[in-house]
């Protein structure tokens, strides 16, 4: 039986358009508290601190803390608690300029589960300022996020994350630890970035990437026609793009980005 946290929903009705499952379960909490083991120097960044579960105990832990809300009312419940290490931006995370932090950062938050792959992109754009990322996502997210070559769930999601962090399920958070309860099991993932990531072009990359899973059930040579050919790859293009472990992507990628020059 989940250890509820104070009762929230009186001060604020959850909105469904923000994705808003509150945390109520203190253990849960503290076990997130614990992976991301705060020091007092760290330059966190939250997304989403909702009513402040998880901002009020970081609080305790580091000098200075920045969040990004984009409910207005929520706003206000964080202004209350008058915390003057608690700095506030009010926006959305998905075009939020992460310039205006000062690297390197930490970010961490129990993102609202109808935009978190939009905003994983986003941050990967911006990966090069991040020590790490600690978030609760859905289960299923993070095992697609996981998942490794030849298995149902590797696809574009897969491939776009491990080229560029180490990816690590942590521990699965159940439907009664939030208020209200999410359909679906939730899971902390923790994310680190490749000291040595192989992909030059982002761009490019992303492209092969996403054209080669556009259709699963096809094969490479059919996806990726209008980019490469069978003469032009040392990668053999009857496979589908499950089949293909991340390597095999940057090979395929590099191969593309020799014939776009010529
Ligand atoms: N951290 C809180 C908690 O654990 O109880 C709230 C988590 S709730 C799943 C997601 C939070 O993200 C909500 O507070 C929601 O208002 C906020 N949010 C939704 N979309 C956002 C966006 N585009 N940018 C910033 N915050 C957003």
């Amino acid at each position: 039986m989940a250890e509820k946290r104070t009762d929230t929903s009186k001060k604020h009705k959850a909105r469904k358009r923000f994705g808003q499952n509150f945390l109520t379960d203190q253990k849960i909490i503290d076990q997130i508290v614990a992976t991301i083991a705060p020091k007092r120097e760290d330059n966190l960044l939250e997304i989403g601190p909702g009513q402040g579960a998880m901002t009020l105990p970081l609080l305790d832990r580091v000098d200075q803390l920045n969040v990004i809300e984009i409910d207005r009312d929520l706003i206000e419940i964080l202004n209350s608690y008058n915390k003057p290490n608690l700095v506030i931006h009010q926006g959305d995370a998905l075009n939020f300029d992460l310039d205006l932090f000062h690297p390197p950062i930490r970010v961490v938050g129990n993102l609202p589960y109808n935009i978190s792959s939009p905003i994983l992109f986003h941050l990967l754009e911006h990966r090069d300022k991040v020590i790490d990322m600690t978030f609760m996502l859905q289960k299923e997210v993070v095992e697609r996020m996981s998942a490794t070559h030849g298995s149902k769930i590797y696809g574009r999601l897969s491939v776009m994350m491990q080229a560029f962090f180490e990816v690590e399920l942590i521990f699965v958070v159940p439907p009664e630890s939030f208020d209200p309860a999410p359909k679906v099991d939730s899971a902390i993932v923790y994310l680190t970035p490749l000291k040595t990531c192989k992909v030059d072009n982002i761009k490019l990359f992303e492209k092969v990437v996403k054209a080669a899973f556009a259709h699963r059930r096809k094969t490479l040579r059919n996806c990726l026609k209008s980019l490469i050919t069978q003469e032009q790859t040392s990668i053999d293009l009857s496979q589908r793009a499950e089949m293909l472990d991340i390597n095999a992507f940057i090979t395929l990628t590099q191969d593309y980005e020799k014939q776009d020059q010529n």
